[in-house]
């Protein structure tokens, strides 16, 4: 018998320990945290679970009541671009829109900073993720004083009144900061370096974001601190090892598409028995 220590934690459990709280402390997350989960049976359970947010995706879709906004947030090579390959992936693409935020244009720049994030989310029966979102104005803008701390301090209320607003009028908002150790960067900036096929990845700037590690862990912090809400939820991910990554973001999309609980519409009445010529 494994002792009770490395048992496995159940799936409303694990979700538990990655939600963010008013309290979380990053410091007590574990990049490489595994659950008590075994690997080769976990990335069985990764494929069960993805099938079942794709069946639910399906209902989302069909019932076109509400929809769900998934953000991704992490470090340069924090695995934003896997989580989306992986988990997408067997998803009917017309339901799904991806998009990601970079350094606003000139025009994006003349607005609100929430002003290009409002046009990309999702309609109704719809899926959008964001690789990068609205929460860049708290993170980069914060590390790199791209604007004054009381303006960027007053945004977690305009967020969180955002994702408010979002919920109320129809789109669930599950959000994901991929947790990844220091030394795991290391290696996968290293590896972008090294392989031909990854390097048009790297940039130089992901470096001096680098040397800012401590400041960017502090930003992330009070971030999802600010913002996690019962309306828009924060995970913390570990997001050392891919397959346990993936299956925590596939258990978190299955519950809150869950709680959503899309149903097919009922079909037009007195065709039971319908025969096409
Ligand atoms: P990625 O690095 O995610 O592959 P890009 O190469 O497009 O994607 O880089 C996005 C860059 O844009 C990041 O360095 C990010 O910090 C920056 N960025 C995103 N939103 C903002 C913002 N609101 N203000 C300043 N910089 C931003």
């Amino acid at each position: 018998m494994p002792d009770h220590a490395h048992e496995p934690l159940d799936d409303r459990e694990v979700l538990a320990a990655c939600r963010v709280h008013s309290d979380t402390a990053l410091a007590d997350h574990d990049p490489r945290a595994t659950f008590g989960w075994d690997k080769d049976a976990a990335k069985d359970r990764f494929r069960i679970v993805a099938d079942e947010v794709s069946e639910l995706q399906k209902r989302l879709f069909a019932a076109d009541e509400r929809a769900l906004l998934m953000v991704l947030q992490g470090i340069d090579a924090g695995g934003k671009g896997g989580t989306i390959r992986s988990v997408m992936n067997r998803l009917n693409p017309a339901g799904v829109s991806v998009h990601g935020f970079g350094v606003p244009s000139d025009e994006e720049r003349a607005h609100d900073f929430l002003w290009r994030i409002h046009d990309h989310a999702p309609e109704r029966g719809k899926i959008a993720v964001f690789d990068r979102s609205h929460y860049e104005d708290v993170l980069v803008v914060r590390v790199k004083d791209l604007v004054p701390e009381p303006v960027w301090r007053k945004r977690y209320e305009h967020i969180r009144n955002f994702e408010e607003l979002l919920d109320d009028e129809g789109t669930t908002v599950v959000k994901f900061f991929l947790d990844v150790s220091k030394e795991k960067q290391r290696e996968r900036l290293q590896d972008r370096i090294d392989d031909p096929d990854e390097r048009w990845k790297f940039r130089k700037g992901d470096l001096d974001d680098r040397v800012m590690w401590d400041d960017y862990q502090a930003a992330f912090q009070e971030a999802l601190r600010e913002t996690s809400t019962d309306a828009a939820p924060w995970y913390v991910v570990p997001g050392d090892r891919k397959w346990v990554r993936n299956l925590v973001v596939a258990l978190a999309l299955r519950h809150h598409l869950e709680q959503i609980g899309p149903e097919y519409p009922p079909a037009e009445e007195d065709i039971d028995g319908l025969v096409v010529e």
